[in-house]
């Protein structure tokens, strides 16, 4: 399918290019030393993870350690309650440890045991990627460093005690604002002085090439099976499909499987308590074109040109930029980015669990509320949600701040 000029049949193979452009997004904004450690790994991904030996070892691992293929539940009492529309969710929440994640933390593990190195280097910010990359760490026995603001790590104990017992050892980053933000520099920081040893494991499409192409790749698992289960559920494709979109590793995943087919695509950023600055973490919607974090995007910026505080109800969303192909997606117009506020995420976290006994991630309630939405809208046809992780993590926030309903 050629959309705007661009040949969706081939665009996996010639999205990013040599240099980890998405047209004019993407690239490496990174000191010499850590270039250095980027073309290695860059290399190492282009031999070892298209070999033979290697795909069929993650194929292993995704079916007997994560328990894949995840499943496509429809919610037939969700759509009835709202028309003619059909909605299914691909369950991500069913995939080890909760979420989706997993799904890159395993695939950049195993390369980094065939580079043969000893050590994982993360950054974490709510903890979610933090134990997905401890998990990964525990499988193949290498070590684990996680970068933590000590902001976080009082907020966060559960996961701060889940990477402990799975063996990793939780840094605490204490200068600055000590959140996400120091904590990615950190982490990079001991990287660069020891990439020999280890490998840096990032969170999401975001970062330096080769990061967003290898992420979207481990990722791509996702839109694979889930185009298939869906044409062989319902003899046909979907008419729309939603994920939500923090840095974007579930969407651009998922996403990736639907591309090239005449389906209506959705990426849902977070609308927070509202449209002022501050107040949400909508970056494609809101912001405008810069570099941060090593990669050229769309991000939202303050007055000195850095990155701006964000906000969002969903921990996992509340990030000031989204990965470089998103930015290049929503350009061209192939996926329509739109928002959905905390308000709309917390009635569908509750309406989906109370109609179809799923419990959601409040991250992937921003697409579910969305879907509702567009089945309203759309009045016939099918929408395929992408459930990007389950909501236990997420208990004690809801009971706190919205009680039961
Ligand atoms: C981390 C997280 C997200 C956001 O990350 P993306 O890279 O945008 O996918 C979404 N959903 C869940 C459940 C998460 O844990």
């Amino acid at each position: 399918m050629i959309f705007n000029g661009i040949d969706f049949d081939t665009y996996l193979k010639n999205y990013p290019d040599a240099n980890g452009y998405f047209g004019s997004y993407g690239g490496a904004y990174i000191n010499d030393d850590l270039k250095k450690a980027m073309a290695e790994i860059t290399e190492a991904y282009f031999t070892i993870c298209k070999s033979r030996k290697f795909i069929d070892e993650l194929r292993r691992i995704r079916k007997e350690f994560q328990g894949r293929p995840t499943p496509i539940s429809h919610l037939e009492r969700l759509s009835n309650s709202i028309g003619n529309v059909q909605l299914y969710v691909k369950r991500e929440d069913l995939n080890h440890t909760g979420a989706h994640k997993l799904n890159h933390c395993m695939g950049e593990a195993l390369l980094a045991k065939y580079m043969g190195k000893k050590k994982l280097i993360a950054e974490t910010g709510a903890g979610q990627h933090g134990v997905a990359i401890a998990t990964a760490a525990a499988y193949f026995g290498l070590e684990c460093d996680v970068y933590m603001g000590s902001v976080d790590i009082k907020k966060q104990a559960p996961n701060v005690a889940r990477m402990k017992i799975l063996g990793a050892n939780v840094v605490e980053v204490t200068h600055g604002l000590a959140t996400l933000k120091e904590a990615v520099d950190a982490a990079f920081e001991a990287y660069a002085k020891d990439y020999k040893n280890s490998i840096y494991c990032i969170g999401s499409v975001v970062g330096p090439h080769p990061f967003p192409m290898m992420v979207r790749d481990f990722q791509s698992v996702v839109g694979i099976e889930a185009r298939e289960q869906f044409v062989e559920m319902t003899g046909e494709l979907p008419d729309a499909i939603v994920a939500c979109v923090g840095g974007g590793s579930n969407s651009a995943g998922f996403f990736s499987g639907f591309l090239n087919d005449p389906v209506d695509i959705y990426g849902i950023e977070p609308l927070g308590r509202g449209t002022k600055m501050g107040d949400h973490a909508a970056s494609l919607k809101y912001g405008t074109d810069g570099v941060m974090h090593g990669f050229n995007s769309i991000m939202l910026k303050d007055e000195n040109g850095d990155p701006a505080p964000v906000y969002s109800v969903a921990s996992g969303l509340d990030y000031p930029s989204s990965g470089p192909e998103h930015a290049f997606l929503h350009k061209l117009g192939r996926v329509k980015y739109d928002v959905i506020g905390d308000d709309d995420t917390i009635d569908a976290f509750f309406t989906l669990s109370r109609l179809e006994g799923i419990i959601p991630a409040i991250e992937s309630s921003h697409a579910v509320a969305y879907g509702m939405k567009l089945a309203k809208e759309m009045g016939k046809g099918s929408v395929l949600i992408n459930l990007s992780g389950r909501g236990d993590k997420d208990m004690d926030y809801i009971i706190e701040n919205y009680g039961i309903r």
